[in-house]
Protein backbone atom coordinates (compact mmCIF):
# COMPACT_ATOMS: atom_id res chain seq x y z
CA UNK A 1 0.00 0.00 0.00
CA UNK A 2 1.26 3.29 -0.99
CA UNK A 3 0.62 7.07 -1.18
CA UNK A 4 3.25 7.53 -3.59
CA UNK A 5 4.07 5.73 -7.21
CA UNK A 6 7.71 5.29 -8.03
CA UNK A 7 8.87 3.82 -5.08
CA UNK A 8 12.19 1.01 -4.86
CA UNK A 9 12.27 -2.42 -4.98
CA UNK A 10 13.49 -2.89 -1.22
CA UNK A 11 10.22 -1.24 0.17
CA UNK A 12 8.00 -3.41 -1.57
CA UNK A 13 10.35 -6.29 0.29
CA UNK A 14 11.08 -5.77 3.46
CA UNK A 15 12.97 -8.71 5.57
CA UNK A 16 11.20 -10.04 8.19
CA UNK A 17 13.67 -10.28 10.46
CA UNK A 18 14.92 -6.27 9.73
CA UNK A 19 14.79 -5.28 13.50
CA UNK A 20 17.34 -8.21 14.34
CA UNK A 21 19.76 -7.24 11.26
CA UNK A 22 19.07 -2.98 12.14
CA UNK A 23 20.19 -4.14 15.85
CA UNK A 24 23.13 -6.19 14.03
CA UNK A 25 24.26 -3.11 12.06
CA UNK A 26 24.20 -0.66 15.16
CA UNK A 27 26.35 -3.45 16.82
CA UNK A 28 28.70 -3.46 14.33
CA UNK A 29 29.51 0.37 14.57
CA UNK A 30 29.80 0.44 18.15
CA UNK A 31 32.74 -2.15 17.57
CA UNK A 32 34.47 0.00 15.26
CA UNK A 33 34.49 3.16 17.40
CA UNK A 34 37.50 4.19 18.98
CA UNK A 35 37.12 4.86 22.78
CA UNK A 36 33.71 5.18 22.43
CA UNK A 37 33.34 8.06 20.65
CA UNK A 38 30.21 9.64 20.09
CA UNK A 39 28.24 9.86 16.42
CA UNK A 40 26.56 12.92 14.88
CA UNK A 41 23.47 11.27 12.86
CA UNK A 42 21.51 13.97 11.59
CA UNK A 43 18.26 13.54 8.53
CA UNK A 44 17.91 15.36 5.98
CA UNK A 45 14.68 15.59 3.89
CA UNK A 46 15.29 16.69 0.33
CA UNK A 47 12.51 18.30 -2.02
CA UNK A 48 10.60 19.79 0.35
CA UNK A 49 8.22 22.78 -0.73
CA UNK A 50 4.74 21.47 -1.53
CA UNK A 51 3.11 20.35 1.88
CA UNK A 52 0.90 17.15 1.37
CA UNK A 53 0.14 14.14 2.76
CA UNK A 54 3.73 12.43 2.33
CA UNK A 55 5.32 15.74 4.20
CA UNK A 56 2.90 15.64 6.82
CA UNK A 57 3.37 11.74 7.51
CA UNK A 58 7.29 12.05 7.76
CA UNK A 59 7.24 14.81 9.99
CA UNK A 60 4.68 13.26 12.15
CA UNK A 61 7.39 10.41 12.95
CA UNK A 62 10.24 13.04 13.62
CA UNK A 63 7.78 14.67 16.32
CA UNK A 64 6.62 11.86 17.71
CA UNK A 65 10.02 10.74 18.33
CA UNK A 66 11.02 14.17 19.14
CA UNK A 67 13.96 13.71 16.66
CA UNK A 68 15.77 16.90 14.37
CA UNK A 69 15.05 16.96 10.86
CA UNK A 70 16.58 19.26 8.36
CA UNK A 71 14.94 20.10 5.63
CA UNK A 72 15.97 21.08 2.56
CA UNK A 73 13.43 23.49 0.34
CA UNK A 74 13.33 24.10 -3.24
CA UNK A 75 13.04 27.78 -3.17
CA UNK A 76 10.94 28.12 -6.20
CA UNK A 77 8.31 25.30 -5.37
CA UNK A 78 7.62 28.12 -1.84
CA UNK A 79 5.13 30.63 -1.45
CA UNK A 80 4.03 32.19 1.67
CA UNK A 81 0.75 30.44 1.97
CA UNK A 82 2.28 27.00 1.37
CA UNK A 83 5.43 27.91 4.43
CA UNK A 84 2.40 28.66 6.25
CA UNK A 85 0.89 25.10 5.97
CA UNK A 86 4.59 23.79 6.32
CA UNK A 87 5.00 25.28 9.78
CA UNK A 88 1.54 24.40 10.67
CA UNK A 89 2.12 20.49 9.72
CA UNK A 90 5.61 20.82 11.63
CA UNK A 91 3.60 22.36 14.82
CA UNK A 92 4.79 24.00 17.39
CA UNK A 93 7.98 22.94 18.96
CA UNK A 94 10.67 24.75 16.21
CA UNK A 95 13.76 23.48 17.77
CA UNK A 96 13.34 19.99 15.84
CA UNK A 97 13.50 21.55 12.42
CA UNK A 98 16.49 23.04 10.09
CA UNK A 99 15.34 24.80 6.70
CA UNK A 100 17.97 24.71 4.40
CA UNK A 101 18.21 25.82 0.29
CA UNK A 102 17.71 22.86 -1.99
CA UNK A 103 18.85 24.72 -5.46
CA UNK A 104 16.54 27.32 -7.27
CA UNK A 105 13.51 25.34 -9.23
CA UNK A 106 15.30 21.70 -9.14
CA UNK A 107 15.57 21.94 -12.77
CA UNK A 108 18.77 20.21 -14.95
CA UNK A 109 20.31 22.34 -17.48
CA UNK A 110 22.91 19.94 -18.40
CA UNK A 111 22.11 18.63 -22.21
CA UNK A 112 23.58 15.30 -21.63
CA UNK A 113 25.31 13.15 -18.92
CA UNK A 114 24.11 13.90 -15.19
CA UNK A 115 21.53 15.70 -14.29
CA UNK A 116 22.45 19.35 -12.73
CA UNK A 117 21.40 22.19 -11.56
CA UNK A 118 24.51 24.23 -11.22
CA UNK A 119 26.61 22.73 -13.76
CA UNK A 120 28.95 23.59 -16.76
CA UNK A 121 26.76 24.52 -18.87
CA UNK A 122 25.65 27.58 -17.84
CA UNK A 123 27.21 30.70 -17.16
CA UNK A 124 28.81 31.75 -14.09
CA UNK A 125 26.58 34.88 -13.48
CA UNK A 126 23.40 32.86 -13.86
CA UNK A 127 24.24 30.46 -11.34
CA UNK A 128 25.36 32.96 -8.96
CA UNK A 129 21.69 34.84 -9.97
CA UNK A 130 19.86 31.62 -9.19
CA UNK A 131 21.48 31.16 -5.74
CA UNK A 132 20.85 34.62 -4.76
CA UNK A 133 17.26 33.98 -5.86
CA UNK A 134 16.57 31.00 -3.29
CA UNK A 135 18.49 32.52 -0.98
CA UNK A 136 16.32 35.86 -0.78
CA UNK A 137 13.04 33.89 -1.63
CA UNK A 138 14.30 31.96 1.74
CA UNK A 139 15.13 34.65 3.92
CA UNK A 140 11.87 36.79 2.82
CA UNK A 141 9.44 34.17 3.38
CA UNK A 142 10.94 32.43 6.66
CA UNK A 143 12.69 34.85 8.30
CA UNK A 144 15.25 34.01 10.98
CA UNK A 145 14.56 30.22 10.87
CA UNK A 146 16.30 29.96 7.99
CA UNK A 147 19.59 28.56 7.81
CA UNK A 148 21.64 29.35 4.68
CA UNK A 149 22.97 25.83 4.33
CA UNK A 150 22.89 24.42 0.52
CA UNK A 151 21.87 21.36 -0.79
CA UNK A 152 22.63 21.62 -4.81
CA UNK A 153 19.97 19.38 -6.08
CA UNK A 154 20.81 15.44 -7.27
CA UNK A 155 23.98 16.34 -4.57
CA UNK A 156 26.81 18.10 -7.03
CA UNK A 157 27.94 21.12 -8.55
CA UNK A 158 30.79 22.54 -10.25
CA UNK A 159 33.20 24.77 -8.50
CA UNK A 160 31.84 27.87 -10.04
CA UNK A 161 29.01 27.31 -7.80
CA UNK A 162 31.28 26.59 -5.11
CA UNK A 163 32.73 30.04 -4.96
CA UNK A 164 29.51 31.66 -5.44
CA UNK A 165 28.43 30.25 -2.32
CA UNK A 166 31.12 31.41 -0.49
CA UNK A 167 31.12 34.87 -1.90
CA UNK A 168 26.91 35.17 -1.26
CA UNK A 169 27.59 34.25 2.31
CA UNK A 170 26.39 30.92 2.80
CA UNK A 171 27.46 29.23 5.78
CA UNK A 172 27.54 25.00 4.84
CA UNK A 173 27.40 22.99 2.23
CA UNK A 174 25.51 19.45 2.19
CA UNK A 175 26.11 16.42 -0.99
CA UNK A 176 27.08 13.05 -1.18
CA UNK A 177 30.13 12.29 0.48
CA UNK A 178 33.07 12.05 -1.25
CA UNK A 179 31.70 14.28 -4.21
CA UNK A 180 33.91 16.52 -6.35
CA UNK A 181 35.28 19.62 -6.51
CA UNK A 182 36.31 19.43 -2.83
CA UNK A 183 34.00 22.42 -0.77
CA UNK A 184 36.24 25.14 -0.02
CA UNK A 185 37.73 25.33 3.49
CA UNK A 186 35.08 28.40 4.32
CA UNK A 187 32.38 26.29 4.28
CA UNK A 188 31.98 23.48 6.35
CA UNK A 189 30.44 20.31 4.65
CA UNK A 190 28.00 17.81 6.17
CA UNK A 191 27.87 14.96 3.24
CA UNK A 192 25.28 13.00 3.64
CA UNK A 193 26.43 9.05 2.87
CA UNK A 194 23.28 6.41 3.56
CA UNK A 195 20.09 7.10 1.30
CA UNK A 196 16.96 6.07 2.25
CA UNK A 197 14.56 6.25 -1.18
CA UNK A 198 16.75 7.23 -4.51
CA UNK A 199 18.62 3.80 -4.61
CA UNK A 200 20.13 2.23 -7.81
CA UNK A 201 19.54 -1.18 -6.81
CA UNK A 202 16.56 -2.85 -8.96
CA UNK A 203 16.70 -5.80 -6.50
CA UNK A 204 15.52 -5.48 -3.48
CA UNK A 205 17.81 -8.02 -1.66
CA UNK A 206 21.08 -6.16 -2.70
CA UNK A 207 19.39 -2.57 -1.90
CA UNK A 208 19.15 -4.05 1.74
CA UNK A 209 22.55 -5.66 1.84
CA UNK A 210 24.17 -2.22 0.55
CA UNK A 211 21.97 -0.14 2.40
CA UNK A 212 22.83 -1.76 5.86
CA UNK A 213 26.53 -1.84 5.21
CA UNK A 214 25.95 1.92 4.66
CA UNK A 215 24.57 2.31 7.56
CA UNK A 216 27.17 0.59 9.56
CA UNK A 217 29.99 1.81 7.86
CA UNK A 218 28.97 5.22 8.09
CA UNK A 219 27.74 5.32 11.95
CA UNK A 220 31.47 4.02 12.33
CA UNK A 221 32.73 7.54 10.60
CA UNK A 222 31.75 9.25 13.70
CA UNK A 223 29.50 11.49 11.51
CA UNK A 224 26.47 10.17 9.19
CA UNK A 225 23.96 11.87 7.09
CA UNK A 226 20.92 9.62 6.01
CA UNK A 227 18.88 11.79 3.12
CA UNK A 228 14.96 11.28 2.47
CA UNK A 229 12.93 11.74 -0.16
CA UNK A 230 8.88 11.46 1.18
CA UNK A 231 7.48 11.04 -2.43
CA UNK A 232 9.31 7.85 -2.53
CA UNK A 233 8.00 6.46 0.19
CA UNK A 234 5.49 3.69 1.24
CA UNK A 235 4.08 2.63 4.15
CA UNK A 236 6.99 0.16 4.35
CA UNK A 237 9.29 2.61 4.37
CA UNK A 238 7.74 4.96 6.89
CA UNK A 239 7.53 1.64 9.05
CA UNK A 240 11.35 1.39 8.54
CA UNK A 241 12.17 4.97 9.66
CA UNK A 242 10.08 5.01 12.21
CA UNK A 243 12.30 1.19 13.45
CA UNK A 244 15.42 3.38 12.89
CA UNK A 245 14.84 6.82 14.65
CA UNK A 246 13.42 4.28 17.94
CA UNK A 247 16.86 2.64 17.46
CA UNK A 248 19.36 5.40 17.17
CA UNK A 249 17.23 7.17 20.11
CA UNK A 250 18.01 4.54 22.20
CA UNK A 251 22.00 3.47 21.10
CA UNK A 252 24.34 4.82 23.31
CA UNK A 253 26.77 6.34 20.80
CA UNK A 254 24.29 8.41 18.62
CA UNK A 255 23.69 12.06 19.05
CA UNK A 256 20.99 12.64 17.09
CA UNK A 257 21.00 16.86 15.46
CA UNK A 258 19.96 18.92 12.70
CA UNK A 259 22.06 20.90 10.77
CA UNK A 260 21.58 24.33 12.56
CA UNK A 261 23.46 22.52 15.65
CA UNK A 262 25.90 20.67 13.64
CA UNK A 263 27.02 24.34 12.63
CA UNK A 264 26.94 25.88 15.64
CA UNK A 265 29.11 23.11 17.17
CA UNK A 266 31.82 22.52 14.45
CA UNK A 267 34.72 23.91 16.39
CA UNK A 268 34.10 20.59 18.15
CA UNK A 269 33.56 18.29 15.61
CA UNK A 270 36.89 19.87 13.65
CA UNK A 271 38.63 19.01 17.00
CA UNK A 272 37.31 15.43 16.99
CA UNK A 273 36.58 15.49 20.75
CA UNK A 274 32.85 14.42 20.59
ZN1 LIG B 1 16.27 17.04 -4.86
Amino acid sequence: MSWNDNILPLWHSVPSDIEKLLHRCLEEAAAKLQNGRRVFVFFRADDIGVPGEGFAKLVSLFRSHRIPLTLSVVPAWLTRPRWQELLTICGKDHRLWCWTQHGWRHLNHEPRGKKLEFGPSRKAAQKREDLWLGFQRLNKLMGEVFVPAFTPPWNRCDEETLTALQGLGYKALSRSLGVQPPAPASLPEYPVSVDLHTRKEQDAALGWQNLLRELSANLANGLCGIMLHHQRMNYAALGFLDLLLDKLKGWQYGRLVHLGTLLEEDGKLQEGSC
